[in-house]
């Protein structure tokens, strides 16, 4: 005696959801905000592209886009040589 398995019925509801509210169109923080470059002072974005020992954050972790990867690698660079940050 075979068990009839228990089956959702597929609606259209479940397989096309809506989204409820529409998500940013880049991922990248900064060209979010429409900066060109990154300054060294700002350690507002500096320490949160930082991980717990001091390393640059990579692409992938942080969001960013490969230009802005860049400019916050020299922008990071320059505060470690101000002592900005260790
Ligand atoms: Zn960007």
């Amino acid at each position: 005696m075979k068990r009839k398995k228990f089956q959702k019925k597929k609606t259209y509801e479940t397989t096309h959801k809506k989204k409820k509210y529409q998500e940013f169109t880049t991922k990248c923080r900064f060209c979010r905000s429409r900066v060109d470059s990154v300054d060294y002072k700002d350690m507002h974005y500096l320490q949160k592209l930082v991980g717990s020992q001091g390393k640059l954050l990579s692409k992938k972790r942080s969001g960013n886009c490969t230009k802005h990867q860049r400019s916050v690698k020299t922008a990071l660079k320059r505060a470690r040589h101000m002592a900005l940050l260790s």
